[in-house]
């Protein structure tokens, strides 16, 4: 093999499923996808679909010669091209794993979002065993993964009201953070760097939080919840806070499932700020440790200390607060077991409502680069043990429910992000959000609207300019793009 892995892909258009079982196999290793024939090719993909049935072949090249698997699937019947792609993902996982002796936990299921899919075939009608015996004989997910999915999937059940085509959430973009985090990919800006950028950013802002919700009102539709996210919006001075959420409940007269501020940062918080959220009927903050040892915090650039996050956490209880969430982060550089488990434990000391446990993804516009990250990878830091650690002492012992879990590209051992919380207190938005159940209006620089028309599952993107100058300098522009909403929801209830 060269530098990259060249895969060759030929008659089927499966290249994305592929690339992503074989990065579950080889992570950090560049790809090279080629869709014409070619001698050097590393893995070769070919379908050729027949009368009644498509011939799937698989090559990989080995150093002792090359492994060669084949299926056949039934040209007709549902869902031909998901078929076509577990047929692939199967006879790649047999190929890579005994190559590697790696075996990924979630098997051959890359999707984003693990618990939607379990839910569709729920809806559809498959009970237990019969969802067991797809993920974890079909997909070859580990009995472990899809228990923790699965009980995520009835968590919702028992959390969600019936969704109505009327429902919508706001997430607000607060795109500014004190200094920049080693493993961030999020478009946000340095305080230090563009402070001058905050007040004409806020000013915008508010304009467009009225602007989104003249179209809620026009068009009808019923607000649930609002995340105010980033970035840290506790870089926001105490009064620009206060005009945010002025600007934000001027305008809702009704209950609000749920209102989060993201108080990611403890270099960010004071008294002041929880004080003047707590003014407005914000219902939950998030206060972020990702880790509780100094010596990680420095590694990824963070410039507080463990302290500063406890004491924010019950600064935050000094001020009302009875719905903590509090961020942690697997597989941070530096970090230990040993390391990860105590900050865990820490963490529960404090008994916060939520905890969310990321596993460490390093994606490229990131000042960590992907091959640094994977230096920590498996051998080096048992995120998977840690991941066991976090079910067993959360589930099993303290009370708390996965409520909510994704998967996002080159995290490490290609492992998932959970939400646990103890009952009744689950983040909903996050559950709309992830699970795509309803729209999300997004208001601000980086923020993307997301509309959603839960009977048909279509979804339809409008996207914001990401950075705060662009956002600035083309605010006419976002403006107009608001206006989809107004054709998203014409089509939707004509019919
Ligand atoms: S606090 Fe979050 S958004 Fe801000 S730099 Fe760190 S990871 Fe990025």
């Amino acid at each position: 093999m060269g530098a990259s892995m060249k895969i060759l892909i030929l008659g089927h258009k499966l290249q994305y499923e592929i690339q992503n079982v074989t990065t579950a196999f080889h992570p950090g290793q560049k790809l090279e996808t080629v869709y014409e024939k070619q001698p050097d090719w590393d893995v070769l993909t070919y379908l050729r679909a027949g009368r009644q049935n498509s011939y799937l072949l698989l090559l990989v090249k080995t150093e002792s010669g090359i492994l060669r698997s084949h299926r056949r699937v039934p040209n007709s019947g549902e869902r031909y091209k998901q078929r076509c792609e577990t047929a692939f993902g199967q006879m790649l996982y047999t190929a890579y794993s005994g190559l590697t002796g790696v075996v990924p936990k979630w098997g051959i299921l890359t999707g984003v979002r693990p618990v939607k899919n379990l839910q569709q075939h729920m809806a559809a009608g498959c009970d237990e065993p019969a969802l067991r015996q797809l993920f974890c004989g079909d997909y070859k997910v580990t009995p472990e993964k899809f228990d923790l999915a699965y009980q995520t999937a009835i968590v919702q059940k028992q959390v969600l009201s019936p969704v109505d085509l009327r429902d919508v959430s706001l997430y607000v973009s607060i795109p500014f953070c004190p200094s920049r985090c080693l493993y961030c990919s999020f478009v946000s800006h340095s305080i230090e760097k563009s402070h001058k950028l905050v007040e004409p950013y806020l000013q915008l802002l508010l304009q467009e939080i009225t602007l989104t919700f003249d179209l809620i009102d026009k068009l009808g539709l019923h607000l649930k919840t609002v995340y105010i996210g980033g970035g840290t919006p506790t870089t926001l001075s105490a009064q620009q806070m206060d005009r945010l959420l002025a600007a934000i409940f001027a305008r809702i007269h009704h209950p609000l499932e749920e209102c989060t501020v993201e108080a990611g940062r403890p270099d960010t918080i004071d008294l002041e700020k929880l004080q003047v959220m707590r003014r407005w009927p914000v219902t939950r903050v998030n206060i972020n440790p990702q880790t509780l040892s100094d010596q990680v915090l420095q590694n990824i650039g963070r410039r507080h200390s463990a302290a500063q996050t406890i004491e924010s956490f019950h600064q935050a209880r000094q001020a009302g607060f009875d719905n903590i969430n509090m961020d942690l982060i697997a597989g941070l550089p530096g970090d230990s077991y040993q390391g990860f488990c105590a900050t865990l434990d820490r963490v529960l000391d404090l008994d916060p409502e939520n905890i969310t446990v990321h596993t460490l993804s390093v994606k490229r516009s990131a000042d960590l680069k992907y091959s640094q990250m994977v230096r920590y990878s498996a051998q080096d830091l048992p995120v998977e043990a840690m991941l066991t650690y976090t079910v067993e002492r959360l589930v099993g012992e303290s009370g708390y429910r996965p409520y909510y879990m994704y998967r996002q590209k080159n995290t490490l051992s290609n492992l998932e992000n959970v939400g646990y919380a103890k009952p009744g207190t689950e983040g909903l938005y996050n559950i709309y959000m992830m699970e795509e159940l309803h729209t999300t209006i997004g208001c601000g620089a980086g923020s993307v609207t997301k509309m959603v028309d839960p009977r048909k599952n279509l979804i339809q993107r409008s996207f914001n300019f990401k950075y705060p100058l662009e956002y600035t300098k083309n605010f006419s522009e976002i403006c107009s793009r608001k206006h989809s909403l107004e054709v998203f929801y014409g089509d939707l209830f004509q019919v």
